[in-house]
Parts: C-alpha cells; sequence; structure tokens
C-alpha cells in the first residue's frame, strides 16, 4: 500500500526533477499535458524531454495516456509525493523518511526524520485513492462538474488540516504540534501513544469519558466540531494522556447541520465506552451546552483557503464520510482507522485508475492560495 519510493529523491536529476515539475505546471490547464508542452515548459538545453519522460514513466512519476484525440502525461499520485517531499526535504523538514504506521482510505502516514535527526509524523493525503469513475456515476454534482481534481482536494486536506492543528495547539488544546506542510504532505509531531480502538483497558474508563467529552465541549467553546471524533483519531498514551487528531473534516458551530454533527461525535464515543468498558452514563454534553468562548472557525476560514475552496473539499469530504459513519464495520479491524468510503471500490493500483481530471496545479494558482511561499517549488 504504501507507495512510497524515498530512493528515488537522491536519483532523479535536475533535468527530470525539471521535466517533472513541467508536468504538474502543465496540468494547471491540461488533464493531459502534451508532450510538445512540457518540452517548452521545461526548456531542456539540448532537448531530450522524451527520454527524461520515458524515464520518470517508469518509476511511475508520470503516466501517459491517450484518450480520443487527447494525449499526454499526467502526474501519478507517487510524482506528487516526490514534488512534495523534494520541497519539504530542501527546507529541512524532511531528511529522511521511515516506516509507515498508518493508513487509510484517505492517507497513509509515515515516521520521518528532519536534518536534525528530531522524528516526527508525515501525513500523505490520498482523496483520489477511489476511483473517480465509480464516484461519477453515484454521485450526481460530479457529473457536472469537469474540474473535480483528486490532487487538489487531497492538497486541500492537508491545507485545511495544518490550518487547524495550527490554531487548535496555539490555543493549548491536545492536538500535534503542526509543523510543515507542502501541497497534501503536512509534517507533524509524531504522538506517543496508541489509537484509542487499540486499548482494551484503562485505569479508569469513567475518567477518561468524561475528560473525552470535556475534548468535544472545549473544542465547541472554540467555535468548531471535530466531526470524526472517535476511537480512530483519539491517541492514548500510557498515561491515558489523549491526543486528538484528524481534523479535514471539522465544521464551524454555526454550520447548519452543527447540532447532528456534534450529537453524533458525542454519540460515538458513548457507544464505544459502552461497547469496550461497559461504561455507561447519563452525562452527556448537549449542543445547547455549548458556549462559544473564541472564533477560530472564523480565524482559520479567514486566514486560510477562500470559502470557494472550502466548499468543493467540504463537499467532496462529506461525501466520502457519510459512508463511513459506520466504523462499526471496522470493529474486526482495528488496526486500522476508519476508512470513510467504504463502498467506494479502491482501485489495484494508482496509475489505473481514472483521475485523469486531476489537476493539481490549480491548488497553486494564486486565487486559492493559502500562502504563496508555502507552496513555490524550491
Ligand atoms: P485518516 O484521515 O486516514 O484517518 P489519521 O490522521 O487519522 O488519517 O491517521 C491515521 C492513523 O495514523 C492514526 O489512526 C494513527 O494511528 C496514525 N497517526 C496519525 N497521525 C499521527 C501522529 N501525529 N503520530 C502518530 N501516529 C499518527
Ligand atoms: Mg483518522
Amino acid at each position: 500500500m504504501g507507495k512510497l519510493n524515498v530512493s528515488m529523491l537522491r536519483y532523479l536529476s535536475s533535468e527530470e526533477f525539471r521535466v517533472l515539475t513541467a508536468v504538474e505546471m502543465g496540468m494547471k490547464n491540461h488533464e493531459l499535458v502534451p508532450t510538445p508542452l512540457i518540452a517548452s515548459i521545461a526548456d531542456l538545453k539540448h532537448g531530450g524531454s522524451h527520454k527524461i519522460l520515458r524515464e520518470l514513466t517508469k518509476h511511475k512519476l508520470v503516466c501517459y495516456e491517450k484518450s480520443g484525440r487527447v494525449e499526454g502525461y499526467r502526474l501519478t499520485f507517487s510524482g506528487y509525493d516526490y514534488l512534495a517531499l523534494k520541497a519539504l526535504t530542501t527546507r529541512g523538514s524532511v531528511q529522511s523518511v521511515g516506516n509507515q504506521i498508518g493508513v487509510g482510505k484517505e492517507s497513509d502516514i509515515y515516521i520521518i526524520a528532519d536534518e536534525e535527526d528530531k522524528q516526527h509524523a508525515l501525513k500523505l493525503h490520498r482523496l483520489g485513492r477511489t476511483s473517480f469513475r465509480k464516484l461519477k456515476e453515484k454521485r450526481d454534482y460530479l457529473k457536472h462538474r469537469k474540474n473535480v481534481s483528486w490532487l487538489y482536494l487531497s492538497r486541500l486536506a492537508a491545507v485545511k488540516e495544518y490550518a487547524y492543528m495550527k490554531a487548535l495547539h496555539d490555543n493549548g488544546y491536545p492536538v500535534p504540534r503542526p509543523i510543515d506542510f507542502n501541497r497534501h504532505a503536512l509534517v507533524m509531531e509524531l504522538v506517543d501513544g496508541h489509537p484509542l480502538c487499540q486499548v482494551h483497558d484503562v485505569a479508569d474508563p469513567s475518567a477518561l469519558y468524561s475528560e473525552l467529552m470535556e475534548l468535544i465541549v472545549r473544542l465547541g467553546s472554540y467555535g468548531l466540531i471535530h466531526c470524526d471524533f472517535n476511537e480512530f483519531n483519539l491517541m492514548i498514551n500510557d498515561s491515558d494522556k489523549v491526543t486528538v487528531i484528524d481534523f479535514p473534516q471539522m465544521v464551524s458551530i454555526s454550520h447548519l447541520n452543527a447540532q447532528w454533527y456534534f450529537d453524533r461525535d458525542v454519540q460515538c464515543i458513548r457507544d464505544f465506552f459502552l461497547r469496550r468498558f461497559s461504561y455507561e452514563s447519563e452525562l452527556y454534553p448537549r449542543f445547547a451546552d455549548v458556549k462559544r468562548l473564541h472564533n477560530l472557525d472564523v480565524e482559520v476560514a479567514a486566514s486560510g483557503f477562500t470559502r470557494d475552496m472550502s466548499d468543493s473539499f467540504d463537499e467532496a469530504a462529506a461525501d466520502f464520510k457519510t459512508s463511513a459513519s459506520s466504523d462499526k464495520d471496522q470493529e474486526d479491524n482495528e488496526e486500522r482507522d476508519s476508512s470513510p468510503g467504504q463502498e467506494l471500490e479502491q482501485d489495484e493500483s494508482e496509475d489505473d485508475d481514472d483521475s485523469v481530471e486531476d489537476n493539481p496545479m490549480e491548488a497553486h494558482s494564486p486565487e486559492h492560495s493559502v500562502s504563496n511561499e508555502q507552496q513555490n517549488m524550491d
């Protein structure tokens, strides 16, 4: 599953990197980037883009496709990983990539070391892993969208997650410390402990239950609802310290369906405690109990992605998540995280998928920029 070929980082020549970057840039306006356009963007001294494209194809960083009269290259997830890692490496946030520690349908998590040899977690968002065609058949609104880009959405997930993580961390909420991001890749503090779904004994279930309910209410006081506050996204260490993870789907407490999301988060915890620890309590927070004390929802939205970006993300993400709410399916498979989009068919190979409409460079256009400086290719 972990298709992260880090050794490639060392072996790509500067000309190959130039051509790979040219493909990414070409995808701003083309689903499949024609070879002459790549050659012109890359502007290699002695020509030679063809040979390099063949090399990049062999390493699965780009993929050649022909559909009707349109033919050309597109970036693969591996190619996108490469570009993000290259940028993170250049600025010292990533020095080496180690073991994969988590895998969901929407992300891959690796341990990495920075240039000072400190370990962190790297989350690569993968909203495009499910079959795009299948999704299109099912989802009406997608049929009319020519430019739903799953690479773009993967990047958006990283941007959104970074923004919320930073705001929460700055306010002392127990989340991993965000360190850096580029494209769809986010570097954060490596959390000590295990997801709650893997924990079968806790010293005091009632104390943990209260703590989690307080965390939901406290998040509400910041103006936010997690929307996936469950045993898969709560990390517990040996002293039962809790860290909350996984934020791309977070919504504002002013959201139209805020109460529904809030109640669902609360119910997930109640259900889990009953199932796992036979613990039940009549005490649990109601949406009406939430007192807004901060406006992190507003601040994050204002500081970050435009409303438009946020909407297109939420729309697609909601789609994945609805099919996922039943983490119950996962009881037998608790080594893994909850993976929204269960019913969607997963492609065998990322290079066989239907994501010809991926358009990662859309994420780099100025009107969508969250922080230009974060996106520049080094
Ligand atoms: P997804 O969106 O795919 O659910 P998560 O952010 O929930 O991704 O991460 C998936 C899994 O990876 C988690 O359940 C956890 O086991 C592990 N993980 C994620 N972030 C960290 C971290 N910062 N430190 C340690 N493990 C992590
Ligand atoms: Mg998760």
